[in-house]
Protein backbone atom coordinates (compact mmCIF):
# COMPACT_ATOMS: atom_id res chain seq x y z
CA UNK A 1 0.00 0.00 0.00
CA UNK A 2 1.46 3.38 -1.02
CA UNK A 3 1.30 6.18 1.69
CA UNK A 4 1.28 10.20 1.99
CA UNK A 5 3.46 11.84 4.02
CA UNK A 6 3.12 15.01 5.94
CA UNK A 7 6.29 17.02 6.19
CA UNK A 8 7.92 17.45 9.57
CA UNK A 9 5.05 14.85 11.47
CA UNK A 10 5.05 11.16 11.63
CA UNK A 11 1.29 11.65 10.21
CA UNK A 12 0.45 9.25 7.45
CA UNK A 13 -2.15 8.20 5.47
CA UNK A 14 -2.63 5.30 3.02
CA UNK A 15 -3.82 6.69 -0.31
CA UNK A 16 -6.94 6.24 -1.54
CA UNK A 17 -8.35 7.11 -4.86
CA UNK A 18 -6.48 9.61 -7.20
CA UNK A 19 -9.05 12.04 -9.01
CA UNK A 20 -7.32 13.74 -11.81
CA UNK A 21 -8.50 17.16 -13.74
CA UNK A 22 -7.71 17.68 -16.91
CA UNK A 23 -7.87 21.23 -18.73
CA UNK A 24 -7.79 23.19 -16.15
CA UNK A 25 -4.96 26.12 -17.16
CA UNK A 26 -6.30 28.26 -20.75
CA UNK A 27 -2.24 28.31 -21.63
CA UNK A 28 -2.06 24.35 -21.71
CA UNK A 29 -5.45 23.84 -23.17
CA UNK A 30 -4.20 26.06 -26.41
CA UNK A 31 -0.74 24.19 -26.89
CA UNK A 32 -2.78 20.78 -26.96
CA UNK A 33 -5.59 22.41 -29.07
CA UNK A 34 -8.33 21.47 -26.94
CA UNK A 35 -11.57 23.28 -25.91
CA UNK A 36 -12.38 24.68 -22.52
CA UNK A 37 -14.64 22.38 -21.13
CA UNK A 38 -17.77 24.06 -18.66
CA UNK A 39 -17.52 21.55 -16.72
CA UNK A 40 -14.28 20.14 -14.99
CA UNK A 41 -12.41 16.65 -16.86
CA UNK A 42 -11.93 14.35 -14.68
CA UNK A 43 -10.23 11.34 -14.56
CA UNK A 44 -8.31 8.49 -12.07
CA UNK A 45 -5.16 7.28 -11.87
CA UNK A 46 -5.13 3.66 -9.46
CA UNK A 47 -2.96 4.40 -6.53
CA UNK A 48 -0.48 1.61 -7.41
CA UNK A 49 0.29 4.69 -9.89
CA UNK A 50 2.60 6.13 -7.03
CA UNK A 51 5.93 6.74 -6.62
CA UNK A 52 8.08 9.02 -4.49
CA UNK A 53 11.16 10.92 -4.59
CA UNK A 54 14.46 9.08 -5.72
CA UNK A 55 12.20 6.30 -7.43
CA UNK A 56 12.13 5.77 -11.19
CA UNK A 57 9.66 5.76 -13.73
CA UNK A 58 9.15 3.26 -16.17
CA UNK A 59 7.36 4.01 -19.84
CA UNK A 60 5.28 1.27 -20.92
CA UNK A 61 6.61 -0.61 -23.97
CA UNK A 62 3.48 0.20 -25.69
CA UNK A 63 4.37 4.02 -26.04
CA UNK A 64 7.20 6.31 -27.87
CA UNK A 65 5.46 9.53 -26.18
CA UNK A 66 5.71 9.62 -22.90
CA UNK A 67 4.84 13.51 -21.56
CA UNK A 68 5.04 15.51 -17.92
CA UNK A 69 2.93 17.62 -16.20
CA UNK A 70 3.62 19.36 -13.73
CA UNK A 71 1.03 20.10 -10.80
CA UNK A 72 -0.34 20.81 -7.53
CA UNK A 73 -1.66 17.36 -5.67
CA UNK A 74 -4.14 17.75 -2.63
CA UNK A 75 -4.44 15.77 0.20
CA UNK A 76 -7.73 14.88 1.95
CA UNK A 77 -7.75 14.59 5.39
CA UNK A 78 -11.27 14.40 6.09
CA UNK A 79 -13.83 13.15 3.78
CA UNK A 80 -17.49 14.23 2.69
CA UNK A 81 -19.73 14.18 -0.16
CA UNK A 82 -21.27 17.49 -1.77
CA UNK A 83 -18.46 19.18 0.46
CA UNK A 84 -19.54 23.03 0.40
CA UNK A 85 -17.37 25.40 -1.60
CA UNK A 86 -17.10 27.72 1.56
CA UNK A 87 -15.81 24.33 3.79
CA UNK A 88 -13.63 23.11 1.43
CA UNK A 89 -10.13 23.81 2.02
CA UNK A 90 -11.15 22.63 6.02
CA UNK A 91 -11.16 18.99 4.48
CA UNK A 92 -7.28 19.04 3.16
CA UNK A 93 -4.64 17.44 5.31
CA UNK A 94 -1.73 18.88 2.67
CA UNK A 95 -0.06 19.99 -0.46
CA UNK A 96 2.28 18.47 -2.83
CA UNK A 97 3.59 18.85 -6.11
CA UNK A 98 2.56 15.62 -8.19
CA UNK A 99 3.54 14.96 -11.93
CA UNK A 100 0.96 13.19 -14.36
CA UNK A 101 3.18 11.41 -16.55
CA UNK A 102 1.11 10.99 -19.63
CA UNK A 103 1.17 8.44 -22.51
CA UNK A 104 0.79 11.25 -25.31
CA UNK A 105 0.27 8.94 -28.18
CA UNK A 106 -1.44 6.63 -26.52
CA UNK A 107 -3.66 9.36 -25.08
CA UNK A 108 -3.86 11.06 -28.41
CA UNK A 109 -5.69 7.22 -30.14
CA UNK A 110 -8.16 6.63 -27.40
CA UNK A 111 -9.37 10.55 -27.97
CA UNK A 112 -9.94 9.72 -31.42
CA UNK A 113 -11.98 6.61 -30.90
CA UNK A 114 -13.64 8.29 -27.75
CA UNK A 115 -12.35 5.41 -25.42
CA UNK A 116 -11.36 6.15 -21.81
CA UNK A 117 -7.71 7.63 -20.72
CA UNK A 118 -6.62 5.30 -18.36
CA UNK A 119 -3.57 2.89 -20.10
CA UNK A 120 -2.05 6.09 -20.92
CA UNK A 121 -2.56 7.78 -17.30
CA UNK A 122 -2.47 5.16 -14.78
CA UNK A 123 0.02 2.84 -15.50
CA UNK A 124 2.47 2.26 -12.80
CA UNK A 125 5.08 4.75 -12.13
CA UNK A 126 2.88 7.23 -14.05
CA UNK A 127 1.73 9.06 -10.77
CA UNK A 128 5.05 10.70 -9.03
CA UNK A 129 4.24 12.33 -5.60
CA UNK A 130 5.82 14.38 -3.06
CA UNK A 131 5.79 14.68 0.91
CA UNK A 132 2.86 16.76 1.52
CA UNK A 133 2.83 20.19 3.42
CA UNK A 134 0.13 20.73 6.33
CA UNK A 135 -2.72 22.94 5.07
CA UNK A 136 -2.44 25.00 7.72
CA UNK A 137 1.27 26.36 5.88
CA UNK A 138 -0.27 27.75 2.61
CA UNK A 139 -3.10 30.59 3.20
CA UNK A 140 -3.66 30.77 -0.34
CA UNK A 141 -3.72 27.70 -2.89
CA UNK A 142 -3.99 30.32 -5.73
CA UNK A 143 -0.73 32.14 -4.83
CA UNK A 144 1.46 29.18 -5.04
CA UNK A 145 3.71 28.57 -7.96
CA UNK A 146 4.86 25.11 -9.68
CA UNK A 147 8.50 24.31 -11.36
CA UNK A 148 9.84 21.91 -13.63
CA UNK A 149 13.71 21.04 -14.47
CA UNK A 150 14.71 18.65 -16.44
CA UNK A 151 18.40 17.66 -16.40
CA UNK A 152 18.88 21.48 -14.82
CA UNK A 153 16.46 22.93 -17.35
CA UNK A 154 13.29 24.98 -16.81
CA UNK A 155 10.24 22.99 -18.64
CA UNK A 156 7.09 24.24 -16.80
CA UNK A 157 6.80 27.72 -14.67
CA UNK A 158 3.22 28.54 -14.00
CA UNK A 159 1.09 30.14 -10.93
CA UNK A 160 -1.95 28.71 -9.71
CA UNK A 161 -4.27 31.80 -9.86
CA UNK A 162 -4.45 30.79 -13.59
CA UNK A 163 -6.71 27.78 -12.96
CA UNK A 164 -10.23 27.88 -14.20
CA UNK A 165 -11.51 26.02 -11.95
CA UNK A 166 -9.93 26.97 -8.25
CA UNK A 167 -9.01 24.64 -5.14
CA UNK A 168 -12.29 24.79 -3.38
CA UNK A 169 -14.45 24.50 -6.44
CA UNK A 170 -12.61 21.63 -7.36
CA UNK A 171 -12.96 19.88 -3.93
CA UNK A 172 -16.69 20.72 -4.04
CA UNK A 173 -17.51 19.60 -7.61
CA UNK A 174 -15.35 16.33 -6.94
CA UNK A 175 -17.09 15.49 -3.86
CA UNK A 176 -20.93 16.00 -5.31
CA UNK A 177 -20.13 12.79 -7.87
CA UNK A 178 -17.09 10.41 -5.47
CA UNK A 179 -17.87 10.27 -1.87
CA UNK A 180 -13.99 11.70 -0.78
CA UNK A 181 -12.07 10.06 2.06
CA UNK A 182 -8.69 10.92 3.90
CA UNK A 183 -5.90 9.75 2.08
CA UNK A 184 -7.82 10.57 -1.41
CA UNK A 185 -5.85 12.88 -3.55
CA UNK A 186 -6.52 15.13 -6.08
CA UNK A 187 -4.61 16.25 -9.29
CA UNK A 188 -5.47 20.08 -10.40
CA UNK A 189 -4.31 20.07 -14.22
CA UNK A 190 -1.41 21.22 -15.80
CA UNK A 191 -0.05 24.54 -16.78
CA UNK A 192 1.55 25.06 -19.99
CA UNK A 193 5.09 23.45 -20.92
CA UNK A 194 4.06 20.10 -21.41
CA UNK A 195 6.62 17.84 -23.25
CA UNK A 196 8.61 14.56 -24.13
CA UNK A 197 11.01 12.92 -21.28
CA UNK A 198 13.15 10.45 -22.53
CA UNK A 199 15.01 7.40 -20.41
CA UNK A 200 17.58 8.84 -18.50
CA UNK A 201 15.87 12.23 -17.82
CA UNK A 202 16.19 13.27 -14.22
CA UNK A 203 12.99 15.65 -13.29
CA UNK A 204 12.80 17.95 -10.62
CA UNK A 205 9.77 19.50 -9.09
CA UNK A 206 8.65 21.76 -6.94
CA UNK A 207 5.57 23.35 -4.92
CA UNK A 208 7.77 26.34 -4.85
CA UNK A 209 8.86 27.05 -1.33
CA UNK A 210 7.05 24.02 0.07
CA UNK A 211 7.46 20.29 -1.62
CA UNK A 212 9.79 19.25 -3.83
CA UNK A 213 10.08 15.66 -6.02
CA UNK A 214 12.98 14.37 -7.71
CA UNK A 215 12.32 11.25 -10.19
CA UNK A 216 14.47 9.45 -13.48
CA UNK A 217 13.37 7.93 -16.33
CA UNK A 218 14.04 4.65 -16.95
MG1 LIG B 1 -2.67 16.42 -16.04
Amino acid sequence: MKTARITGSDTQYPIGKIICLARNYVEHIRELGNDTPEQPVLFMKPSTSVIGSGDCIVIPSYSTECHHEVELALLMGRGGKAIPEGEALEHLAGYGVALDMTLRDVQGELKKKGLPWEIAKGFDTSCPLSEFVPAEAVADPQALRLRLEINGQLRQDGTTDLMIHPVRRIISHVSSIFTLEPGDVILTGTPAGVGVVRSGDRLQAELVGLATLEVTVG
